[in-house]
């Protein structure tokens, strides 16, 4: 089983800005979301596991080794797949992953060879191997940055963002992908998109303002919010009424009416009826601060 502790990280970058603000997790195998809103200190945290910036203070440790200071540990065993690789160089996918490869210290030409093919074939690109990169979709381009992230066999697998502008089907069979990578690694996605952490994560921590505000598993976290969450269907004229009088936690356009979710731990009658949880209804509650984060 892999480990990977963090504690008590802070990062404040030159412009005054403290973008990791004492974050303490715990991670190990399987895949773990880490879900805020833009801006929240996912990507900073995310560079700084990495090794690309230094924190200011804390810790972090992979399976017992201190990778602040050791972080050519870290790159060994680390795959990335960032949001956005920039501009690809005119060689077709099978040539561009041997390359990378080799970057990664796959210097045996038959070994490298054999897992760079297995790699197409696992992304679905093995038909599309002599193909330039550059004219891949959307989609091809981010199973192709999988197939990168998975040279040498990594233990920890990093996330950013991925299914940003990707159209629904391609971000299906992305996320069907990441699901099948397997368990005995640690896989962390970052992601503002509650959807895809409800459909992907057995863990998860929910960050704002570089500030870890809950973490735990999705299913006890949407536990803890039976039997105190009630919807009700209201003019959307009315909505600055109910708000002074309850604690709505999202509100939605349904049919020309806002169908609004409000936090109650007792009945609030006057015609709402108890609604059933979902990880969107925990992590507006949350994030709006309508309930602690020790859920
Ligand atoms: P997220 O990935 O959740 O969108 P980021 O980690 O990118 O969040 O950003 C967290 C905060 O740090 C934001 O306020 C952002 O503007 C700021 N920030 C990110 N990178 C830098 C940087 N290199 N220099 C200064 N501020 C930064």
């Amino acid at each position: 089983m892999n480990r990977l502790t963090i504690k008590h990280l802070n990062k404040t970058y030159p412009n005054g800005v403290k973008a990791i603000n004492n974050i303490s997790l715990e991670i190990s195998n399987g895949m773990f979301g880490l879900l805020g809103p833009n801006g929240a200190g996912k990507s900073s945290l995310m560079k700084t596991i990495i090794g690309l910036q230094s924190p200011d203070s804390g810790e972090i440790l992979f399976n017992g080794v201190d990778i602040v200071s050791d972080t050519l540990f870290i790159k060994k065993q680390l795959g990335f797949l960032p949001q956005d690789f920039g501009v690809y160089p005119k060689i077709s996918a099978f040539d561009l992953l041997s390359h990378l490869a080799v970057l990664k210290g796959l210097l045996n030409h038959k070994e490298r060879k054999e897992q760079v093919l297995a790699l197409l074939d696992k992304t679905n690109l093995y038909q599309h191997r002599n193909k330039e990169v550059h004219t891949f979709s959307g989609g091809m381009r981010q199973r192709f940055g999988i197939a990168q992230a998975l040279l040498g066999n990594p233990q920890v697998i990093i996330v950013d963002e991925p299914t940003a502008g990707l159209d629904p089907e391609e971000r299906n069979r992305f996320n069907n992908l990441l699901s099948e990578i397997g368990e005995d690694v640690i896989i962390i996605l970052s992601t503002h998109l509650v959807e895809d952490v409800r459909n992907l994560c057995t863990n998860m921590a929910i960050i704002d303002k570089g500030t870890v505000l809950a973490q735990g598993k999705p299913t006890d976290f949407i536990a803890s919010l039976g039997g105190s969450l009630w919807q009700k269907a209201i003019d959307k004229k009315d909505r600055e009424a109910y708000e002074q009088k309850y604690s709505i936690i999202s509100s939605q356009l349904n049919a020309g009416k806002l169908s609004i979710h409000i936090f109650a731990p007792e009945d609030p009658r006057n015609g709402f009826e108890q609604a059933k949880p979902m990880l969107e209804d925990v992590y507006f509650s949350i994030i709006n601060g309508r309930v602690s984060g020790g859920l």
